[in-house]
């Protein structure tokens, strides 16, 4: 295996490069003043490279144009990304010996950002990569044996998405700062995640993940509208349901609703789904979970042996 062979990068859009190349890992990429590394400005999408493949990539494509329009930044069209995401996994492929049931699972992220701060942030002028690398084994942990979730303030309301669209609500942004030292604030507390609730106490999602609670046969979860992100993983479970007849209900949730749900998830692109075993002091699960959701997931996005 080759010294590099735990990471791709790949450039797929920027001043003067004419078709994504892939690029030595351990080289710079990004000029000092490029706004992505100065002010978060731009987005990005995580993808779960499983057995050589980015799953679900047209959600993953739909998604960041539709984070780059609410930024404005003109975008790679997805005939680019796509060129990118193959490159990507054939790389990923190659440096692992050319075997694609051999090649770990790996995260695949998109990443665009408005380019350097010299250029103006002209349009033609953005910044678009993409990296590989493996996924650590806490995650197969986190999938076999569930998370306990702390409860944090988000601090805003729900109406702020549609009051304030500035505020960028429903954006995947590079502006993760916040939900990164969220998470470092509940480890050191012991827990696993977190779970945000809005300034009035509606459930909204996790640092990471999309939140679905299993309730008598039904899944619910949190209407996009609150503010929140809106999950490619819950848009495969949705289908994977209809297929089943199981319903998919987008529904304003309180802390209460999860605390007498059969059970409750965690989902998200890497992770796949984490059952939720506690909230704060609350455990949760003590009867019959309904619905196997982790295992309808890893069947929507097409990962065999769930959990692994
Ligand atoms: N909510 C937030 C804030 C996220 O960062 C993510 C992960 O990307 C999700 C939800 C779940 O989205 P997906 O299922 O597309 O991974």
């Amino acid at each position: 295996m080759e010294a590099n062979a735990s990471r791709v990068v790949l450039h797929v859009a920027g001043p003067g490069l004419a078709t994504p190349k892939v690029v030595d890992p351990d080289a710079p990429l990004l000029l000092a003043d490029d706004l992505g590394a100065v002010r978060g400005d731009g987005c990005f999408d995580s993808l779960l490279l499983h057995r050589g493949r980015a799953l679900k990539p047209l959600r993953h494509l739909a998604r960041i144009s539709r984070s780059a329009r609410m930024l404005e930044i003109d975008p790679p069209g997805e005939q680019e990304w796509t060129a990118g995401i193959e490159a990507a996994e054939a790389e990923w492929v190659r440096i692992h010996g050319g075997d694609t049931v051999s090649a770990p699972d790996a995260l695949l992220r998109l990443v665009l950002t408005r380019g350097a701060e010299h250029a103006a942030g002209r349009a033609d002028d953005a910044t678009a990569y993409i990296t590989v690398a493996a996924i650590g084994t806490h995650v197969a942990k986190v999938r076999r044996e569930g998370i306990a979730v702390q409860v944090q303030q988000r601090g805003f309301s729900v109406d702020l998405a549609a009051n304030a669209p500035w505020q960028l609500l429903g954006a995947k942004t590079l502006s993760y700062a916040t939900n990164m030292a969220a998470l470092r604030h509940a480890a050191a507390d012991g827990f696993g995640d977190v779970l945000f609730l809005s300034s009035e106490g509606e459930v909204l999602e996790g640092p990471r993940s999309t939140i679905v609670a299993v309730r008598d046969g039904a899944l619910l979860s949190p209407p996009q509208e609150i503010g929140i992100l809106e999950g490619t993983t819950l848009g495969a479970l949705g289908e994977a349901a209809q297929r089943r007849g199981i319903p998919l209900r987008r529904e304003h949730l309180l802390l209460s609703d999860l605390l007498v749900a059969d059970s409750v998830w965690f989902i998200s692109s890497i992770t796949l789904a984490a059952r939720v075993v506690r909230i704060d002091s609350h455990e949760i699960g003590g009867r019959d979970a309904g619905i196997d959701v982790g295992a309808l997931v890893a069947e929507a996005v097409g990962v065999e042996n769930w959990p692994g």
